[in-house]
């Protein structure tokens, strides 16, 4: 438990909370969740289950039948990879399904290979699986994309998978399709695992489109788990509900770690994600439009600053901009030494909160998630400009 730290992003939403909740009026570029409230079908579908006394029961500590099928032709229609319900393991958010992933195939010792900027929960879970990180440096300089060559000098005799996310969070880079599958072949090569996150996989902005690596590379199924959940797609962050899709074997396995450890997902949430998953996609696309026209606006606000220097996002709802011209600046009286003195100063003198890039594994970045309203994405940004402005 020495190993790990707080989740940062989590600790800043918490603090902007507090001074919210204190009176302040803070304006939120922490929290990585749709600011849309969950679709209407969605949630009738929930509050109808909650008679359901069958639902009042344990259930299969795998996910309900009803919709590990349902998640598996969600899979077919959406990414076109075909999958068996007897692959799926329903989770309490793709996060515990990226935990059960790590500790299904991560042994004492092995070593993963991480693209940094990273999700901040996985090198957590690497490392509670008894794994080390082996952290691959990217930069706008490739996209915030890793490269075969960067691969190859990560791989040695220990390197047991690879963590790969895209559309990313936090730098909202999207691999191309011809590099999803030249990885997916090295990865096949050299026998490694790859524990591929396509939660954002709806969410892909003018010429970028998501590419599943498992679909493009069909003989790494053998040693592929994907992780994925309706919070992102369908605004359901908090009702708790994603998946991993592995082999039926080490299917098997995750689901007897999850029987000892929370059992079934609340039946209610589960009853809401069927109608989730079987619903159609009117609502992600309503909110794709929404993201894309705000991912535009923040990317030209956030350039507009003197200091900052943001990469224009493809993906997920993140804009991670270079905040390095504004190190060593004084700031409303403080010597800037890091994206964390950044953010507590912005947060302290302009109520405006962003999550610090350290967390990520990239001193000197900012993550801002435009999922919020535009007027308050304006305000926002107007206020951290200001401050910069006038200091
Ligand atoms: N993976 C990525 C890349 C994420 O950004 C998140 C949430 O922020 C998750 C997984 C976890 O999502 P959930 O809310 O389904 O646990």
């Amino acid at each position: 438990m020495t190993q790990i730290t707080e989740s940062p992003t989590m600790a800043i939403d918490a603090k902007a909370k507090a001074l919210k909740a204190a009176g302040a009026n803070v304006i939120g570029f922490g929290a990585g969740e749709p600011d849309f409230p969950t679709p209407d079908h969605i949630v009738e579908a929930a509050a109808k289950a909650t008679h359901n006394t069958a639902y009042h029961r344990y259930t299969p500590a795998g996910g309900l039948p009803e919709l590990r099928a349902a998640i598996a032709t969600k899979t077919k229609r959406d990414s076109e990879l075909d999958v068996g319900a007897e692959q799926i393991v329903v989770t309490n958010g793709g996060k515990q399904a990226l935990y059960n992933a790590c500790m299904a195939i991560v042994d004492p010792g092995d070593e993963v290979i991480l693209p940094t900027p990273y999700w901040v929960s996985y090198p957590e879970m690497i490392r509670l699986a008894g794994g080390e990180v082996v952290a691959i440096e990217t930069t706008e300089t490739t996209g915030f994309r890793a490269t075969l060559d960067q691969l190859e000098q990560a791989r040695g005799d220990k390197t047991k998978a690879l963590m790969f996310t895209s559309p990313s969070n936090p730098t909202g880079a999207v691999y191309p399709s011809d590099e999803v599958e030249a990885i997916g072949r090295w990865c096949v090569e050299h026998g490694i695992w790859v524990i591929t996150d396509e939660i954002y996989e709806h969410l892909t902005y003018g010429e970028h489109t998501f590419a599943s690596m498992p679909v493009l590379v069909p003989e790494l199924a053998e040693r592929c788990i994907v992780v994925n959940g309706v919070a992102k797609a369908y605004a359901m962050t908090g009702w708790r509900v994603g998946w991993s899709i592995a082999p039926a074997d080490v299917t098997k396995k995750m689901v007897s770690l999850q029987s000892h450890t929370t059992s079934n997902v609340s039946n209610v949430a589960q009853v809401a994600a069927l109608a989730a998953v079987s619903g159609d996609l009117e609502a992600a696309k309503m909110m794709r439009e929404a993201f894309d026209r705000r991912r535009k606006k923040i990317h030209s606000l956030l350039n507009d600053i003197d200091g900052v220097d943001c990469y224009e996002p493809e993906g997920a709802f993140y804009a991670f901009p270079s905040v390095k011209g504004l190190l060593g600046r004084t700031i409303a009286g403080v010597t800037m030494g890091s994206a964390h003195d950044l953010a507590d100063v912005v947060l302290g003198e302009a109520r405006v909160a962003f999550v610090p890039g350290e967390g990520f594994g990239a001193p000197g970045y900012a993550r801002f998630s435009y999922a919020l309203s535009d007027d308050d994405l304006e305000e926002g940004v107007g206020r951290f400009a200001e401050l910069i402005k006038s200091s």
